[in-house]
């Protein structure tokens, strides 16, 4: 199950991917609350389906309403924006180093325990949106991610019990401003600044439901410039995996319901340009593309 968060004008909702088509799901749940009698399920986000105590379940049975009642043809939009499937969470942490080839890349050995850092929250852009090249940058690289959204408050989560905190994936790009990182390095300073300009976090098109990926550890992921593919690899590679990485989060900061977490980037990484296209696909997941333009 594929969502999407949608903009006509000023209106928001929640879009469910339909083979190539758009269902407006935040109407259908409408719909169906009205007539069961359940809670009013007026939502216009997918952030707002966060509250519902088993999100997966209460979707499958609208859908299976939709399919029962022959409603798609009345449900399916055109023509919309489409928003980074999280609008604002409370934060965005992202991992360091997390495929050995990519820490030996960048001149390190693999980590013994995780290393994260945070993004700003403001770099958010949805995936129509353009990555901003601040003109006074010497280099800009783009770092492919499998992205984590949390589902509920998470604090000294064991890794037995961390999968349940997950309520879906998606697709990151945690741009980067390298020279800048690599100064900030050599001084001992935090990466914050050269992973927070605006713009620097694409996210999208889709959340993908926790229960409709098999396996998030044997997922491809590719990242291309104008077609070129420059980072290939699987999550197969991560060193942390996800139950040890939201784990480790927690026994540090409690995570929020719809709070990122960017698992980290493969090797491969190379500077993008202005009028560049990025592109990144994450099996079972989709596409994520993103435009470069000169600040
Ligand atoms: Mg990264």
């Amino acid at each position: 199950m594929k969502l999407l968060n949608c903009q006509i004008d000023n209106e928001r909702f929640i879009g469910l991917l339909d083979n190539n088509r758009t269902i407006n799901l935040s109407k259908a749940l409408k719909v169906y609350s009205t007539i069961y009698g359940s809670e009013d399920w007026s939502f216009n986000s997918i952030e707002d389906l966060l509250g519902l105590d088993n999100p997966e379940f209460c979707l499958k049975k609208v859908v299976d309403f939709i399919d029962r009642y022959n409603l798609k043809e009345s449900l399916y939009v055109e023509s919309f924006k489409t928003l980074s499937p999280i609008i604002r969470p409370s934060k965005i942490i992202a991992l360091g180093r997390n495929y050995t080839e990519h820490a030996r890349e960048t001149g390190y050995n693999p980590p013994e325990e995780p290393i994260f850092f945070s993004k700003a929250v403001s770099a958010i852009i949805g995936p129509e949106d353009a990555i901003v090249y601040p003109e006074w940058l010497t280099r800009v690289d783009p770092e492919a991610e499998l992205g984590l959204v949390i589902g509920k408050r998470a604090k000294n989560v064991s890794k037995e019990k961390a999968m349940e905190y997950i309520f879906g994936y998606t697709i990151i790009n945690d741009v980067t401003a390298r020279d800048m990182q690599t100064e900030d390095l050599k001084i001992a300073n935090p990466w914050f600044r050269s992973k927070s300009f605006d713009t620097f976090c694409p996210i999208g098109p889709y959340l993908v439901l926790k229960g409709y990926i098999r396996d998030p550890h044997d997922l491809n992921i590719e990242l291309r410039v104008n077609g070129a593919t420059r980072q290939k690899d699987n999550t197969r590679n991560l060193i942390f995996k996800i139950p040890e990485i939201v784990s480790y989060i927690t026994l540090h900061m409690t995570l929020e319901p719809g709070d990122i977490i960017a698992t980290g980037t493969p090797s491969g990484i190379a500077p993008v340009y202005p009028g560049d296209t990025v592109e990144i696909e994450i099996e079972n997941i989709g596409i994520l593309r993103n435009t470069v333009i000169r600040g």
